[in-house]
């Protein structure tokens, strides 16, 4: 049956709201497809605004992907602002997909995109709006199958009873091997109805449908959780694309029409990080390290900006400096671009992984506007505590140099709240930074140059080896923090040529909940929602207050508490909320790396030693693939 478009009853409303732009689609590369003609359709979800949402690289490259299938249609849908909102509650308009303006409601499956579990509250509000139910199980055969993605997905638990699946790790596969039986499904006119095709999906081993597990408590402690019927598969594994080279996407990248947070072209060059930098699950989830070949780089790079006009290439991975061929990359794509108005950027890149000359080929066709790294911790010692093996002199020597360049601004981002972290960790910062300008001042012979710190508050992730340890309060992150902002100020000469960026430390608290939370946390987050909360990731919107009230309220009855989620240290023997999704990892290979973390005992990256065994090779029949290839860019279009 036909679906008609609500752009009719959206339109109107729409001089009424901010950025009206937001909502109206039709960039460049969208795609909006007949809807009696396919057979599977999908609503991919962002769930934050469109400015954040729109170059989300997982939902541009999976929208491609799909469409490329001639039965199968995908279109997009974001978090609509809270003046829209309170709009389309007034005049009965649903949540839509700004492709076709068509009813999320209408669709076969919502795949919803979570990149941070601060997104939660958006899903509720985004299930509202289409009219499906907020629980999964209240939904009938009508409603589209919910499913979570994204870094987030690997601990669903918080909204499990809010979404029918989740799939953890890369999407490019998955979602076809979904839309494959979605199809079959159909087509034989659904037989068993929704607890079929969730069936079906959950026997990949690779759909993790939280219904067809149980979860009881003893006291406040998890039990393990396990399977309540047979086709199930007691643990669900991650997805793993391993040649990338075979899924060059997004070949048309999406152009905003609105002004987004990033007005660039990404090319992935890498996915996975072997680093093993213990704070980061991006790093632990992705693992292993997979690399784009240099002619695949080059290929994407030069089809993606003609197919979308951008003037700007960022070179995108977890640490793209440690592609194993940058330098011919970088070089390669500076030789092909020089003279036009063609920029190039790596959006991350490691102190230790970088150099002057790879600098100096980014910044031919631009500005030697700043540099940022990632030190992470002030103080050698905790940097050893985090396994982010960089040394201060690796850092004075990389921003000399950079100085001396002709580079005027430097950025340095940190963590504070760490495990084992004191006030002297912290302080650190401050010295650091003084370091850096004095240094900074030798090489340049200027006074004029800049450092600028920015900090933000740790949050312990599941799936890493800091997955059991206590979460920093906010009060004493706060104190901190204080204290670094005086002693940064403390010599006026210096300090007046560093900039410091802060956010308090509630957020993070709250993140944390979120993050290492279990089935009874997705009360917190509904009572939340129908309290007034959205967009928990914008300071504007976020309310401390709200989330620790329907906290105490809901999780006290209980016999846990905020607490007990976040600044609690775990007991090596207790049950995890995500310890039936597997990831790969090994959990005695984590137990031991914060074994190692404790005692200050760094770890070597895999890429370049021997396997180490933290599981994930073995366990998910996967390799590293790294170059060099030996060969250089190719075509080397002249341009
Ligand atoms: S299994 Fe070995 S090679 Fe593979 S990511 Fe883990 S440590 Fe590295």
């Amino acid at each position: 049956m036909s679906v008609e478009s609500v752009f009719p009853q959206l339109e109107p409303l729409l001089p009424r709201v901010s950025k009206p732009v937001q909502y109206v689609g039709g960039e460049l590369n969208s795609t909006v497809k007949d809807w009696d003609t396919t057979t599977v359709r999908w609503a991919l979800m962002y769930p934050d605004a469109y400015e954040v949402g729109l170059p989300n690289q997982g939902v541009m490259i999976l929208y491609e992907v799909l469409n490329e299938l001639a039965d199968v249609l995908a279109e997009r849908t974001y978090a609509v602002w809270p003046d829209l909102e309170a709009l389309m509650r007034e005049h009965g308009v649903p949540q839509f997909t700004v492709d076709g303006h068509r009813p999320v409601g209408a669709f076969d499956l919502l795949g919803v995109s979570f990149s941070t579990e601060l997104g939660y509250t958006n899903l509720l509000g985004a299930l509202d709006l289409a009219g499906i139910p907020l629980h999964a199980a209240d939904r009938t055969e009508d409603h589209p199958i919910v499913l979570a993605g994204g870094h987030a997905a690997f601990n669903p638990e918080p909204i499990a009873d809010f979404v029918d699946a989740a799939v953890l790790g890369d999407g490019e596969e998955a979602v076809l091997e979904i839309t494959d039986l979605v199809r079959a499904w159909k087509q034989e006119g659904r037989p068993g109805g929704r607890d079929e095709i969730l069936t079906r999906l959950a026997e990949t081993g690779g759909v993790y449908v939280p219904r067809f597990y149980d979860v009881t408590y003893t006291g406040a402690a998890l039990d393990p959780v396990v399977p309540n019927r047979d086709r199930v598969p007691a643990t669900v594994a991650k997805r793993t694309t391993m040649d990338l080279d075979a899924w060059p996407y997004p070949k048309k990248p999406l152009v905003p029409l609105a002004e987004s947070v990033h007005e660039r072209m990404s090319v992935e060059i890498f996915r996975g990080c072997t680093r093993g930098c213990r704070f980061c699950q991006a790093g632990m989830i992705t693992r292993p390290v997979r690399e784009r070949s240099i002619q695949g780089i080059g290929d994407m790079v030069h089809k993606g900006l003609e197919a979308s006009g951008f003037e700007e290439v960022g070179l995108l991975s977890l640490s793209s400096a440690d592609h194993s061929e940058i330098a011919e990359i970088t070089k390669g794509l500076a030789d092909r671009y020089e003279g036009t108005n063609t920029g190039l950027s790596l959006p991350s890149t490691r102190v230790d992984a970088f150099n002057i000359d790879l600098a100096n080929e980014l910044s031919r066709n631009g500005r030697r506007s700043g540099l940022t790294f990632a030190p992470e911790g002030g103080s050698e010692r905790i940097r050893r505590v985090i396994n982010k093996t960089v040394s201060e002199a690796d850092l004075i020597r990389t921003v000399s140099a950079a100085y001396a360049n002709g580079w005027r601004q430097v950025k340095l981002y940190f963590m504070c709240g760490l495990p084992t972290e004191t006030d002297d960790d912290v302080l650190q910062i401050a010295a650091m930074a003084q370091e850096v300008i004095r240094a900074g001042r030798k090489a340049s012979g200027r006074k004029d140059i800049r450092c600028t710190i920015s900090i933000g508050g740790f949050v312990p992730k599941p799936h890493t080896p800091f997955q059991w340890a206590p979460q920093c309060d906010p009060d004493t992150v706060d104190a901190r923090l204080r204290k670094l902002r005086d002693a940064v100020n403390s010599d006026r000469g210096i300090g007046r040529n560093i900039g410091m960026r802060y956010h308090d430390g509630k957020p993070s608290l709250v993140e944390g909940l979120l993050s290492r939370g279990d089935r009874r946390v997705g009360r917190v987050i509904e009572r939340v929602w129908r309290e007034g909360g959205r967009f928990d990731g914008w300071s504007e919107h976020f309310s401390y207050e709200r989330w620790i009230e329907a906290a105490a309220n809901e999780l006290e009855p209980l016999g846990v508490s905020l607490d007990w989620f976040t600044t609690r240290e775990r007991t090596e023997d207790e049950v995890l909320p995500w310890d039936h999704l597997d990831s790969g990892l090994d959990k005695q290979w984590l137990w031991d790396d914060w074994q190692d973390a404790l005692s200050e005992q760094e770890l070597d990256d895999c890429r370049w030693t021997p396997c180490f065994d933290c599981g994930v090779c073995p366990s998910m029949g996967t390799d590293i693939e790294i170059g060099p290839t030996g060969r250089k860019l190719l075509p080397l279009t002249p341009v």
